[in-house]
């Protein structure tokens, strides 16, 4: 037992240090994947070694490829770091390794679900009989969302596809904006729905559905099982589709909703963006992240549905077909989610929330956002340099030239350390995108890193 004692001291050491180094650490890797792997043997050695041996070497092996993203200049996709009480208690997960499968395999696991799950609601404004299901991120959220959607849909249609699959199935329409996630599109390949399945509303200029059009959309084809897939915070520019339009307009038609909100949700935990997401109460699923605003070590979302039962009959381990013997039952764990044997995830973002309370919450989300607003200030200050997107919430869209410009530039900033963000392409056009995601993330660091994409424009146009 001591050397597991000594290990887990020296572990704790090293995760206490590294993340006090964070706040100035240079946020890129040092090494490419290649250089890290070529220090290793090719094969599996025949012989083990000591705990003490695995550890020095998995520490020393890692360091120079890890990116510094848990800190607060790390702008890329929508990452978010870890709060120290969301960090402790993954530790924890890990330490006391629970089967988060059910509740005689382990009571705390579905309790702290229960909790987290009750809390979660309660903040995003989604109803409080609605079902929790832990997944490992928006993805797995949004293809629970739509697994349980596909089988009431279908359902209404008198087709029941738990039973007979979709082999001469009601086609399924899904009506999506044209700036939707590319995980929804990932999921319908998943579900067997396929990409054609897909009908598109055009998005207005921020990226958010067009709801005026959506009626017209709906009209125009069939009158079959639909499914209506909303966002909540577009990943470049951090729009919100207007819920209770498209809820009122879907529900006229018949179709479920679902809400993919794996950043943009969070809006509702705070009293001064809550108005983007009005009407989220109305839809029939959402899509969440823990891991992204809420800063939960990876992999935490959330998949609610305002109907358990349906949640329960599309993704439970035992195949109930809608017949009512789940009357009664209480769901819960494995019922909700894409797996069996299972991470207790209630832990770490139970931890989350105690450590930060609702006013806590509120006041990461609120920060966040004031400063990308300080960001996306300071670098229109910068002679050609464009804030193209209305900076509404957290994300930044910066014009600093053409492609080829744009992406030496962002190569510049990663190689400088300051501060790391990526590029992406809004309506053909390549741009620097920014994330404020991080709780930790200060004035200081935002002025920090609109010096370094500064420098960087001024070096790469010197060039
Ligand atoms: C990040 C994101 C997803 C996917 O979430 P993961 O946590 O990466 O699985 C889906 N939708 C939106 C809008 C996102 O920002």
């Amino acid at each position: 037992m001591s050397e597991l004692r000594d290990s887990l001291a020296v572990a704790v050491e090293e995760i206490a240090a590294y993340r006090e180094m964070l706040p100035e650490s240079s946020v890129g890797a040092s090494a490419t994947r290649a250089d890290l792997v070529a220090a290793f043997p090719r094969s599996i050695p025949t012989e083990g070694v000591p705990l003490d041996e695995v550890m020095r070497e998995l520490v020393e092996s890692a360091r120079p490829g890890l990116m510094a993203s848990a800190g607060p200049r790390y702008f890329g996709f929508v990452t978010g770091g870890s709060t120290d009480a969301a960090l402790v208690a993954d530790v924890m997960t890990s330490g006391w390794d629970q089967l988060a499968f059910n509740e005689s395999s382990s009571p705390a696991s579905l309790a702290f679900e229960d909790v987290a799950g009750d809390w979660l609601k309660d903040l995003l404004g989604i109803p409080a009989s609605a079902s929790v299901g832990f997944v490992t991120g928006a993805q797995a959220a949004n293809t629970v969302g739509l697994t349980a959607a596909r089988l009431q849909v279908l359902h209404d249609h008198s087709w029941d596809v738990g039973r007979d699959g979709l082999r001469g199935a009601p086609r399924v329409r899904v009506v999506a904006g044209a700036e939707r996630h590319a995980t929804i599109d990932r999921t319908l390949r998943l579900l067997g729905l396929g990409e054609s399945a897909l009908e598109l509303v055009p998005a207005g200029p921020d990226g958010a559905m067009d709801a005026e059009s959506l009626d017209g959309v709906l009209k125009d084809g069939a009158t079959g099982p639909t499914i209506v897939c909303a966002q909540s915070g577009n990943v470049n520019t951090g729009a919100f589709d207007d819920l209770r339009r498209i809820c009122d307009v879907a529900k006229r038609h018949g179709a479920w909703v679902h809400v993919d909100g794996a950043f943009g949700l969070w809006a509702g935990a705070s009293s001064n963006l809550r108005h983007y997401v009005d009407g989220v109460e109305l839809a029939d699923s959402w899509g969440c992240d823990g891991h992204k605003w809420l800063n939960v070590p990876y992999d935490s979302g959330y998949a609610f549905c305002a109907r358990p039962e349906v949640h329960a009959t599309a993704m439970g381990y035992t195949a109930s077909y809608l017949s009512g013997q789940e009357e009664g039952r209480h769901f819960g764990g494995g019922d909700f989610v894409l797996e069996s044997s299972r991470r207790a995830r209630g832990f770490a973002t139970w931890a989350a929330l105690r450590g930060l309370g609702r006013s806590g919450v509120e006041d990461v989300i609120d920060r966040c956002c004031e400063m990308a607003r300080r960001f996306a200030e300071g670098l229109n200050a910068i002679d050609g340099v464009d804030v193209v997107n209305d900076v509404i919430l957290n994300q930044v869209l910066v014009r600093v030239g053409d492609e080829a410009v744009t992406q030496r530039i962002a190569l510049k900033i990663q190689e400088g350390g300051d501060a790391w963000l990526g590029a992406t392409t809004w309506r053909g056009e390549r741009l620097l995108r920014i994330s404020v995601s991080n709780w930790s993330t200060t004035a200081a660091d935002i002025d920090r890193s609109i010096r370094a994409v500064a420098n960087a424009v001024d070096q790469i146009r010197r060039a």
